[in-house]
This record gives C-alpha cells, sequence and structure tokens, in this order.
C-alpha cells in the first residue's frame, strides 16, 4: 500500500472509495459519529489505503469531538484506534475486511456498515449510485447484479463505469477497488 495524507481525504474518497466505505465516509462527516462496526469496516480500510495512525487519530478526532467532545473521544474512542494499528492490547496487527466478509455482515437500523449493494433497499442504492455517477445505463446492468444477488459484480461493474476502463479480476476486496482505482486515476 502506498501513504494517503489527511489533506487528500475528501478528494480520494470521491474518486476511488468503493460505495460500502463512501457511505461510512459520508455519514462519519454528517453525523459525526459512527457506530462500532462502521468504525472498524472503514477504520480498517483506512490503514490499509496507507492512512497512518497519526493521521488516523486525527481524522477520527475532528468528527467525533464534534458530537462526544474531545475529552470523550480520548478516553473511548482514540484506544481502539490505536489498537487496529496495533499499538494497544496484544498490539495484533488487524487486516482491513474483505468483500466477502462484508457482505455476510448484518446491520442493523442505525449502523451504516455492510455493502450497500447487499444492504440498501432499491431506491437507496439506486439514488447513492446516481450520486456516485453512474449514468442510467450503467445502473441498470448494476441493479441486473444486484437481483442475482452478485454483489461484488455489481461492486465490479460500477467501477467499469465510474473509470471507464475494464476490471477483469473482478472487485474481491475494497482496499483492492482502491489500489486499482487510484492506479488507473495516476
Ligand atoms: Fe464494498 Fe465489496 Fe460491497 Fe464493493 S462489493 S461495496 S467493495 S463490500
Amino acid at each position: 500500500y502506498g501513504e494517503i495524507s489527511l489533506k487528500d481525504i475528501d478528494q480520494v474518497a470521491k474518486s476511488s472509495f468503493p460505495l460500502c466505505m463512501r457511505h461510512l465516509f459520508e455519514k462519519l462527516r454528517e453525523d459525526h459519529h459512527l457506530k462500532h462496526a462502521g468504525r472498524m469496516q472503514l477504520g480498517l480500510f483506512l490503514k490499509g489505503v496507507g492512512l497512518n495512525v497519526d493521521d488516523s487519530l486525527a481524522f477520527w478526532r475532528e468528527e467525533f469531538s464534534k458530537k462526544v467532545g474531545l475529552e470523550k473521544f480520548e478516553k473511548e474512542y482514540a484506544y481502539n484506534i490505536r489498537h487496529n494499528y496495533g499499538k494497544e492490547g496484544k498490539k495484533t496487527d488487524y487486516t482491513p475486511y474483505s468483500c466477502q466478509k462484508i457482505i455476510l455482515s448484518t446491520p442493523g437500523v442505525g449502523d451504516h456498515h455492510g455493502c450497500p449493494y447487499r444492504h440498501f433497499g432499491e431506491e437507496n442504492l439506486r439514488a447513492a449510485l446516481s450520486r456516485m455517477g453512474v449514468n442510467s445505463r450503467a445502473m441498470e446492468d448494476v441493479m441486473g447484479k444486484v437481483r442475482n444477488r452478485d454483489y461484488q459484480l455489481a461492486c465490479t461493474l460500477t467501477f467499469e463505469a465510474l473509470h471507464a476502463a475494464p476490471c477483469d479480476a473482478g472487485i474481491n476486496h475494497p482496499n483492492q477497488y482502491f489500489s486499482d482505482s487510484q492506479r488507473l486515476l495516476k
């Protein structure tokens, strides 16, 4: 993995995050909060794209302190972020989640983790895809894959539509989506 810095994060989120991560990212910016499973899914992805632990702490602190205050952030949330980077506890270096793991997760009410191709209703999914810039023709192909429960293929078609380039290997991992996208954009 390369490195991305905090100042570029909004721009790369727009250009290169898969829908699952874009959704979490936008919800965090909007609500200044994410529940635990969402923090894990997005946090480990961000680690995978090369955000270092200090930038990561700054990123979550900026949002969470607007909601819960700085003190509570440092007390209750900062530990977990350092923990994800192997800086606390057993010092395990946690790996970002694969598509398969995310697709099999079970988000409840108020949760924003999971795979939108699987977990969004049709209307929400169409709206989200259109905000991403998927045109109406590609949209129907994507929705066809969703109806067949081929969620990763739906994500692959989205990738291809947004990058105007083939993704022959298919999407298996959000961090693969990201690195394939960055490669094409550079
Ligand atoms: Fe994310 Fe994978 Fe779902 Fe795409 S298929 S939105 S990368 S979990």
